[in-house]
């Protein structure tokens, strides 16, 4: 790392594409996404997710086109970037079992606001595999462009085994921020199999500047540092192991919270960022954070409140019915678990949750085996 900083100070460039970064993004391109497509890195997801939105709605987002449409179960990022792109977020419901959107709640938004819809953007919820077909199917079918929210899923893997996303025709944006899998601070890139696309949007990044030093198109500072992106290659050589510890964690919470509800299977691996699960329902997800809080240990409750209930998104953006949002919104609770976390560590938090889960008064089943007690 030491020798990485001392190459960037004599090469005297730090930011704008350089050399380090040039060779993070072939490297992310060969060893994540099979080597094709393209990737263009940026200085966080909010950022991608903006340029990307901006570039795939044009230049007039203001017209009749108005609505970005998203799911409430996902991070302020994704809305906040509709926003600034000029358009109102209309929030979907999720599928009960993925927390990733119902394709079923998409349409019947999709047919009451057609024309005045200008973007979907989908999010592979909690480092999951979204099922991209059926976006380029919906796409296609109603001529709006797709934007996807993927912060958390780079090292997943698609049911056919496929990283997620490789060979994906429009932007996917990915995150490397310190929370996600792929951990490196601040950070993310965009990914398309589209090399037109990611070379508009890497001028965009860059001031808009499709000329030396001259703006051609509406631009930001989207641009990744050398050093972060030092940092990123530094990630990438141990990610295969971070993704096999934190697959080998998750397996374990699995196999010790029978009674607690997972996140569906989207594929043949997820890239969470922490376990998300809904308590049995006698329990309290309060309980059980209170119960982890007193033994130091860190718990959150991921996407909740969800969009649709946050105060700004309250007065700027339009809701269909969410009705699994709210149900799974309500109860969720994300376990942690990192690259340093030890089986004795997973167990120590599963027996807290065990311990609170025998605690919890029950409706029927305890008093009845009670009951079977006295008779013997
Ligand atoms: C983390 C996250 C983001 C934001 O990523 P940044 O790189 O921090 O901007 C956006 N959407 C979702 C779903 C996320 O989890």
């Amino acid at each position: 790392m030491a020798d990485g900083l001392r190459e960037i100070e004599d090469s005297g460039t730090f930011s704008n594409f350089g050399p380090v970064n040039t060779r993070f993004e072939a490297r992310l391109l060969a060893e994540r996404f099979e080597g094709t497509g393209s990737v263009l890195t940026v200085n966080n997801a909010t950022i991608g997710l903006m340029m990307a939105i901006r570039a795939a709605v044009g230049a007039d987002p203001s017209g009749t086109r108005r609505y970005a449409l998203m799911p409430s179960f996902t991070f302020a990022a994704t809305a906040h970037a509709a926003i600034w792109c000029g358009l109102t977020p209309l929030f979907c419901d999720i599928d009960p079992d993925t927390w990733m959107p119902c394709l079923e709640s998409l349409e019947r938004l999709l047919h009451l606001y057609r024309d005045q819809i200008a973007v979907m953007v989908p999010c592979a919820t909690f480092g999951a595999n979204l099922d991209l077909r059926a976006y380029a199917r919906l796409s296609a079918q109603w001529g709006i462009p797709v934007v996807v929210d993927a912060a958390a899923s780079l090292g997943a893997l698609d049911p056919d085994g496929r990283p997620f996303a490789a060979g994906a025709p429009f932007p996917v944006v990915f995150s490397m921020h310190a929370t996600k899998t792929f951990a490196v601070g601040e950070g993310g890139f965009v990914y398309a199999d589209d090399p037109a696309l990611v070379a508009t949007l890497r001028e965009m990044a860059n001031f808009g500047f499709g000329q030396p030093r001259s703006a051609t198109m509406l631009g930001i500072n989207g641009k990744l540092s050398e050093v972060m992106a030092l940092l990123a290659l530094a990630k990438l050589d141990e990610f295969d192991a971070v993704l096999q510890r934190r697959g080998q964690l998750e397996a374990l919470y699995r196999a010790q919270l029978p009674g607690w509800t997972f996140q569906a299977a989207t594929g043949l691996r997820h890239a969470a960022p922490f376990v998300a699960v809904l308590p049995p329902a006698h329990v309290a997800r309060t309980t059980a954070r209170e119960a982890l809080s007193r033994r130091e240990i860190g718990s959150g409750a991921y996407f909740s409140p969800h969009l649709a209930e946050q105060p700004y998104f309250q007065s700027t953006a339009v809701a269909g019915a969410l009705r699994h949002t709210a149900a799974v919104a309500r109860r969720i609770v994300a376990l942690p678990i990192a690259d340093t976390m030890t089986e004795a560590e997973v167990a120590e938090v599963c027996d807290v949750l065990h311990a609170v889960e025998a605690a919890a008064p029950t409706r029927g089943m305890r008093p009845a085996a009670a009951l079977a007690g006295a008779v013997n």
